[in-house]
């Protein structure tokens, strides 16, 4: 049998499920990918998510190589045309069986399901596999069989599967080589239309799945045992900055897991504090990817706790854009949104922050802040950032309370207690010294305003209890 192995969030020849079994069949294996960038702009894909995709797509097809398989990349505008273009790439080459990983949004799935339907019309062999999940969405359930709303009792039950079915979670390793080579690769492109991204620093963030097992190797070795103390502080390095590799599936879930639960001396809930809580991470990814499948409104912009949708949300452009700016007048929020926009990337401690300030403070829809993620962040994932999204809006499962909302000062203090990530971030603000850096209001007179800094631009308490009454009127 000759299997065509179709790519998509799992750039990694490594424990990868799919691959693995194209790779048993026989008669060799034809890798593909497909570039979609009209899909990419509908779903606000940021140049660097691209720039970093097709980086790792190139390391990728090297390690194919190695294992005598041919990468195509193909490029079709939208997912609507994908079915059609992979019939007639296995028409070429003579497949006779498609395998891919499962993904879970819904666009995704009904594009699978197109190609599913097409392949089958045509005689041809489709089998999917589970591997953004360790399990696949439905396997772990309630009492009664639906799908967790509360993130708790998701965890204890995910921990009692892991336990029992340890043999099946595990990694499965690489793939055996091929006889020969069928086909050949096409040349991955270094860029695609309409994502133009120009770094200086693309080592920050160096693809392959190489570099992603020594960064789990390294965190789990310098970081894990301090990961609970250190995890909320962004002036260090004390979280794996894994997020991109995991989103691309440069590395698996399923081996960070077993790293991290080999790192704990075999344990899972128990040992090291450190390493318990950062497991406990890998889960929430878990959970919000099983949401995607139990609730699928929330891949079409809906909250999870519908009665939100009765909420009127402010509509302010320029509160908007100095949020996006990193002008609000809240050194903390403003340092956050730069570090997004200057690295594509940020801190977990200061996305909650950010995103409770929008919602909250301004009082603007969390769909705004979704969106603008995505189109910034080298980790930008539906699942994660809805639900990152919708826990701060208070509109999500096991969502932040709506009368508990963060004080962007005190938040400040605890995070950055010595202002080193806002210096770093706010430069207007390198030369304030001591705890004013945090609320630079407090300066004196004449020093304020030879800063310029601009003043807050709205009230913290104020808008606090506007937001409060809010909610509170729709639950009326
Ligand atoms: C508003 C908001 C938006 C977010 N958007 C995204 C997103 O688009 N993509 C994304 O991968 N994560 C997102 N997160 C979750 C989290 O902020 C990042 O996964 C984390 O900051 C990545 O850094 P790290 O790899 O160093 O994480 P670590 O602390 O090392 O954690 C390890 C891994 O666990 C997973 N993880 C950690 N925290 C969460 C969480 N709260 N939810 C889901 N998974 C988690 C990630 O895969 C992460 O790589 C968002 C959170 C919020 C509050």
């Amino acid at each position: 049998m000759l299997s065509l192995m179709w790519f998509r969030t799992d750039l990694r020849v490594d424990d990868n499920p799919a691959l693995h079994a194209a790779a048993q069949s026989g008669n060799g294996v034809v890798g593909v990918y497909v570039v979609t960038p009209g899909q990419w702009d509908e779903h606000d894909m940021a140049p660097i998510k691209v720039d970093f995709v097709l980086r790792n797509l190139q390391c990728l097809s090297d390690e194919l190589k190695k294992l005598n398989i041919a990468l195509r990349v193909i490029e079709v505008d939208r997912f609507d045309d994908v079915a059609k273009a992979l019939l007639e790439l296995s028409r070429e080459h003579g497949c006779d069986r498609l395998c891919f990983n499962r993904e879970y949004e819904l666009n995704e799935r009904i594009r699978d399901e197109a190609v599913e339907d097409l392949f089958k019309e045509h005689g041809i062999g489709v089998e999917s596999f589970t591997d953004q999940c360790v399990f696949e969405p439905g396997e772990i359930t309630t009492g009664d069989g639906g799908y967790y709303k509360v993130y708790s009792p998701f965890k204890r039950s995910w921990y009692k599967a892991y336990q029992e079915q340890s043999d099946r979670v595990k990694p499965i390793g690489k793939p055996k080589k091929q006889k020969s080579m069928v086909g050949s690769s096409d040349a991955v492109p270094s860029e695609v239309g309409g994502f133009a991204f120009k770094s200086t620093d693309t080592n920050h963030w160096e693809a392959g799945e190489q570099v992603a097992k020594k960064m789990l190797k390294s965190f789990l070795r310098d970081h894990g045992d301090s990961y609970k103390e250190e995890r909320d502080l962004p002036a260090i390095e004390g979280t794996s900055k894994l997020s991109p590799y995991l989103v691309s599936g440069v590395i698996s879930l399923r081996t960070c897991v077993h790293a991290a639960v080999e790192a704990n001396s075999g344990e899972l809930e128990k040992g090291s504090k450190g390493i318990v809580h950062w497991i406990s991470e890998l889960i929430w990814r878990e959970f919000y990817k099983h949401i995607l499948i139990g609730f699928p409104r929330v891949s079409m912009h809906r909250p999870f706790q519908l009665e939100t949708e009765r909420i009127e949300w402010k509509e302010n452009d320029e509160h908007f854009q100095a949020w996006c700016e990193g002008r609000t007048g809240y050194p903390i929020v403003d340092a956050a949104m730069r570090q997004l926009v200057q690295t594509g990337w940020m801190h977990n401690r200061l996305r909650m922050i950010v995103a409770m300030f929008l919602t909250k403070n301004l009082f603007l829809d969390w769909r705004l802040g979704e969106r603008f993620f995505m189109r910034h962040l080298i980790d930008g994932d539906l699942s994660a950032n809805n639900g990152g999204w919708q826990w701060s809006a208070s509109t999500g499962t096991d969502a932040a309370p709506y009368f508990r909302i963060f004080n962007p000062y005190s938040q400040s203090k605890k995070c950055d207690p010595d202002g080193e990530f806002i210096r770093r971030f706010v430069p207007e603000l390198s030369e304030v010294e001591g705890s004013a850096v945090h609320e630079p209001q407090t300066i004196p007179g004449l020093l304020r305003s030879s800063i310029e800094y601009p003043d807050q631009i709205v009230d913290h308490s104020t808008t606090r209890n506007e937001a409060i009454d809010a909610f509170k009127a729709i639950r009326d």
